[in-house]
């Protein structure tokens, strides 16, 4: 049974969906995404479809805007495929301090497929956020799960990982994502 089998039948049993990813050129991924108002059962039923959408991608993080909803709130599991399960859901995240000490990490994108960016960012962070149950958190976070904090905290803020390239680079990736979408579209 592969992984996609699995999660069918995960869905089926569950209720979640995995919605499409959307990616580059989509012009959704520039926007800044507003304030979630209030954690409700759709809200919920949402982060759900989120989490099905990033396991089965597969993926460690994804933000509400990656599946088409410019809203603060983003999903992340950083655990190993032998380990079990770890969910995080992040709403309204907020970043309240990082460490001056700074962390090389190679990153991948859901929304820019097939492209890896070296990045280097702070190695640990403190976020305040509200969880899934409604309830005002705070996390000290390093390692992977750091950086896919901050990693996801930037699409909510419109911003990607090109964004760390030159500007040389950049337009490079964007050309050939631009390039794509045409030849998809003519199809
Ligand atoms: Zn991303």
């Amino acid at each position: 049974m592969s992984a996609i089998d699995r999660t069918r039948v995960l869905s089926y049993f569950t209720g979640m969906a995995i919605r499409p990813i959307i990616t580059l050129p989509d012009p959704l991924l520039r926007k800044v995404s507003q304030p979630v108002e209030r954690v409700d059962d759709d809200l919920r039923q949402l982060m759900d479809d989120m989490l099905e959408t990033m396991y089965a991608a597969p993926g460690v993080g994804l933000a509400a805007v990656q599946v088409g909803v410019p809203r603060r709130l983003l999903v992340i599991d950083v655990a190993e495929d032998e380990e079990e399960k770890q969910p995080l859901y992040f709403v309204n995240p907020e970043i309240v301090s990082l460490a001056s000490e700074m962390h090389l990490h190679e990153e991948g994108c859901l929304s820019i497929p097939d492209v890896r960016v070296e990045i280097e960012r702070p190695a640990s962070l403190v976020v305040r956020y509200t969880d899934r149950e409604g309830k005002r958190q705070e996390l000290e976070a390093s390692g992977l799960l750091a950086t896919a904090i901050q990693h996801e905290i930037n699409h909510l803020d419109g911003k990607l990982i090109i964004d760390f390239l030159s500007s040389l680079k950049r337009d490079m990736v964007v050309r050939k994502f631009k390039k794509q979408a045409r030849t998809t579209e003519a199809l």
